[in-house]
């Protein structure tokens, strides 16, 4: 489950790029993550799970992950191979869902690499790189489809389809706009677009613009419309003060955040709307020796979220004890208590998981 961080030179990425790391630290106990120079780790934020392992008095507590990828140097022209253009167009086919960095700082000592802060031209010259590479693909595949609808209806409706996001595509639109049925959809996402990738828009400001969610910048004010435009969040942050967080420790880091008037960091917003972003929830598992939340996708069965925690408890699974961690709150976190009150619910194979679950899991070895 990994996010491309991307967007165009000195609009502050490798610095958010680096709190992420920073941040990312102490989740040093991720064996599943492969760590690599552009890959930083970070934990999930979760409150339940930190209230979980206070009342459980748990030893451990492990949150879940997700990974974002540094793709750096995208420039105008990449899709036509300029600068190292096909190799991160590349990097970006292999995340799951794109960051993109928009420069909305005025700073003199920061040059801009074309000239002046303008964060929808910025948004453009990257939308458009995208935007071109998924027409050059589309189009070579086209041909194939072409020949094969001559003796395959499937075929004949994928051309259509094709043609029309080419459509969309040629007026500067990025496919992530085109409004499908949900099985066009389907047949869009196997296209692997770069443009239909599910996208959050990072407005990186100055320290000044934080209060109000940058409400007092114009620069984001015009991020937030373009946004609208394609259904994806904003979220703004100040890339130098998130470098500066990640480098408290966490008292230190709730002071810092107080005296800017801030309730979250950024980069901790960012992380949560990254994990809507994939479809990712979690479940969580309680007790005395750790307490942990576990990621899946929305709409996972019982058995499979299992299957997270061990193959043996997938293949073995007998039911799932179940309660809501508001349920469970409601009842000062006992779960005696709880289950005196019927509000464990005992679910079978084809229960679906839901966010927030706490979960005790039966199984036959
Ligand atoms: P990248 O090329 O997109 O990776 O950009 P960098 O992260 O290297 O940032 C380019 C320059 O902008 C560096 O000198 C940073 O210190 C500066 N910078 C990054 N974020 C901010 C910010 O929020 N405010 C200001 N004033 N400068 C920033």
């Amino acid at each position: 489950m990994k996010l491309g961080i991307v967007g165009l030179p000195n609009v502050g990425k490798s610095t958010l790029f680096n709190a992420i790391t920073e941040a990312g630290a102490e989740s040093a106990n991720y064996p599943f993550c492969t760590i690599e120079p552009n890959v930083g780790v970070v934990a999930v934020p979760d409150g339940r799970l930190d209230k979980l392992a206070e009342i459980y008095k748990s030893e451990k507590t492990v949150p879940t992950a997700i990974e974002f990828f540094d793709i750096a140097g995208l420039v105008k022209g990449a899709s036509k191979g300029e600068g190292l253009g096909n190799k991160f167009l590349a990097n970006i086919r292999e995340v799951e869902a794109i960051v993109h960095v928009v420069r909305c700082f005025d700073d003199g000592n920061v040059v801009h690499v074309d000239g002046s802060v303008n964060p929808i031209r910025d948004i453009e010259t990257i939308n458009l790189e995208l935007i071109f590479s998924d027409i050059e693909m589309l189009e070579r595949r086209l041909e194939k489809s072409r020949k094969a609808a001559k003796a395959d209806k499937s075929a004949a409706h994928e051309v259509k389809i094709m043609e029309e996001v080419i459509k969309v595509l040629e007026e500067g639109k990025s496919a992530r706009t085109l409004e499908l049925s949900k099985e066009d959809a389907e047949l869009v996402k196997n296209f692997n677009l770069l443009s239909s990738k599910p996208i959050i828009y990072v407005a990186n400001v100055s320290e000044d613009d934080l209060v109000n969610d940058g409400a007092d910048n114009e620069n984001v004010a015009q991020v937030r419309d373009f946004a609208s435009t394609e259904d994806a969040e904003v979220i703004v942050i100040s890339a130098q003060i998130e470098q500066e967080i990640a480098q408290l420790d966490t008292d230190e880091r709730k002071d810092f955040l107080n005296d800017l008037g801030l309730e979250h960091s950024g980069l901790d917003k960012l992380i949560n709307a990254s994990y809507k972003l994939l479809g990712l929830i979690s479940f969580l598992t309680a007790g005395p020796m750790e307490s942990r939340a576990w990621t899946i996708k929305k709409g996972t069965a019982a058995p499979q979220a299992a299957g997270k925690i061990h193959t043996d408890m997938e293949r073995g699974f007998i039911r799932a004890e179940v309660i809501a961690f508001d349920d469970l709150m409601a009842h000062g976190g006992s779960m005696t208590t709880a289950k005196e009150k019927g509000l464990v619910r005992v679910e079978g194979k084809d229960y679906i998981m839901k966010d927030g679950d706490v979960v005790l899991f039966r199984f036959n070895v």
